[in-house]
């Protein structure tokens, strides 16, 4: 079992792929195969099942596409029969499966089919028509399909569940049983996962037959070139999305995922940044797919520097050169914030994650602590925008405190004002905020 996320020294050349498919690795720049794809590849070109427990980022996409190719470049696909499937949670990543099968499959002459929502369908209906080797879809979509009478599964000799827990987290599971139930027994099934829940497991146990288990180690660390900072604030949603303003406006952002728990706040978060003159756009699962699709080209093309969003955008999207994530809100689940600021730092570049806590979210953030095993690193704001360093500060209220306390025992006839003020500026500032910082949230 690998454990290890790092590439290895090993060649892909003896895992026994063929010079198309080596050279077309070559040209995306790949040099060595990582642990998942030094483990998955030989395994799924011997024709085994596989039961892979990796996460996005491991380079699992390759893992399976590329011995796929190799095992489809025999044979031909006959009409509404598609020869493999490939199932994927969200379009976002069915889209990007179907890119990734178009970089390495460029010296084949496989046809590919894409049935996610809001693709135009009489366009992949006469890829179909004409026959697919491979058909990627989303569970609902194809199985929408398959009950119209436009597709026929019987054909399918490889089966891909991709992000299967994602699946399941999704509601997803009792569509994939039925889409299993519609394949031919005799076929090769790849299930990968980033956890194994039971309820994956059951899918394994029934649907494969003596799968290879393969393990790399979840990734539990965001890369090390992503800075982690947590600014706490003080203050309902006008406060955080002032803070936000603030922050992308301080900070050198380049482009930016700003994620957002809820669709509504990803709606009013877009809109209140738009008005404050960025140039950000909302995405979400409740919008068309052409919109969707739309305005991830254009993030990637850099006509759009803020992309807010749910947790829609949090996986596997590879987006180079992102400089900052924001959470807007500090994820409920300990891996979406892995996930999150994963789609920054990559491939060794410099990245920050700035993620705004309220004293809501004391348990969510110990639960990323106790994921990632350290705790980050924070910093309180006030309303003013002004980092609040806490052992001075304390000292300084002390002090302001311990004034207003002669004053009330031996009032003074008159008060200068300006020092009244200020005495009330810094209060507001230190002993006002300090009241409603969470223990845990203290260095
Ligand atoms: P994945 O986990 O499949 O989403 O892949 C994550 C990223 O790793 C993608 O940007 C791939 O292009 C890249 N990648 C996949 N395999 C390799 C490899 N052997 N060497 C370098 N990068 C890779």
């Amino acid at each position: 079992m690998i454990m290890s996320n790092e590439i290895i020294n090993e060649k892909f050349s003896e895992l026994g792929l063929s010079s198309g498919v080596l050279s077309a690795v070559r040209e995306a720049g790949y040099e060595n195969p990582t642990p998942i794809q030094l483990k998955s590849i030989p395994h799924l070109l011997e024709g085994k099942d596989i039961l892979g427990i990796a996460q996005t980022g491991t380079g699992k996409t390759a893992g399976f596409t590329l011995p796929m190719i190799e095992i489809l470049a025999a044979g031909r696909a006959r009409a509404r029969m598609p020869r493999s499937l490939i199932l994927e949670p969200t379009r976002e990543l069915a889209a990007q499966v179907a890119e990734n099968f178009s970089t390495y499959g460029k010296n084949h002459k496989l046809t590919m089919a894409l049935l996610i929502g809001g693709v135009s369908f009489v366009e992949q209906n006469e890829k179909l028509d004409r026959g697919v080797d491979v058909l990627i879809a989303t569970p609902g979509r194809l199985l929408d399909q398959f009950e119209r009478g436009r597709i026929l599964l019987a054909d399918i000799k490889l089966l891909v569940v991709d992000e299967a827990d994602r699946m399941l987290d999704m509601g997803f599971i009792p569509d994939i049983e039925k889409i299993m139930n519609l394949l031919p027994y005799i076929r090769q099934t790849a299930m990968f996962s980033a956890t194994m829940p039971s309820e994956v497991q059951r899918l394994a146990d029934s649907y494969m037959v003596n799968p290879i288990k393969i393990e790399v180690a979840p990734q539990k660390i965001a890369a090390e070139t992503v800075t982690q900072k947590l600014y706490i604030i003080d203050g309902g949603k006008l406060e955080k999305q002032n803070t936000l303003l603030h922050l992308i406006k301080k900070e050198n952002v380049k482009n930016a995922i700003v994620f957002c728990n809820r669709k509504r706040d990803v709606r009013t978060v877009d809109q209140a940044l738009r008005k404050n003159g960025l140039n950000a756009q909302a995405l979400h699962g409740d919008l068309p797919q052409s919109v969707r699709t739309g305005t991830l080209e254009k993030f990637r093309l850099g006509k759009i520097n803020v992309l807010v969003a749910s947790d829609v955008a949090a996986r596997g999207l590879d987006i180079d050169e992102m400089s900052h994530v924001f959470n807007y809100d500090v994820p409920t689940n300990a891996d979406d914030y892995i996930h999150r600021i994963g789609r920054t730092g990559r491939a060794g570049k410099e990245g920050h994650a700035i993620t705004l806590v309220t004293s809501d979210d004391e348990k969510y953030v110990q639960q990323i602590e106790q994921n990632i095993g350290h705790k980050l690193n924070k910093e309180k704001i006030d309303n003013k925008h002004k980092i609040i360093n806490s052992r001075k500060n304390q000292s300084k209220s002390l002090k302001v405190e311990q004034k207003g306390k002669n004053k009330t025992n031996k009032p003074q006839k008159k008060t200068n004002e300006k020092k009244k003020r200020n005495i009330e500026e810094n209060k507001k500032n230190t002993i006002g905020m300090g009241d409603h910082i969470p223990a845990f949230l203290q260095k």
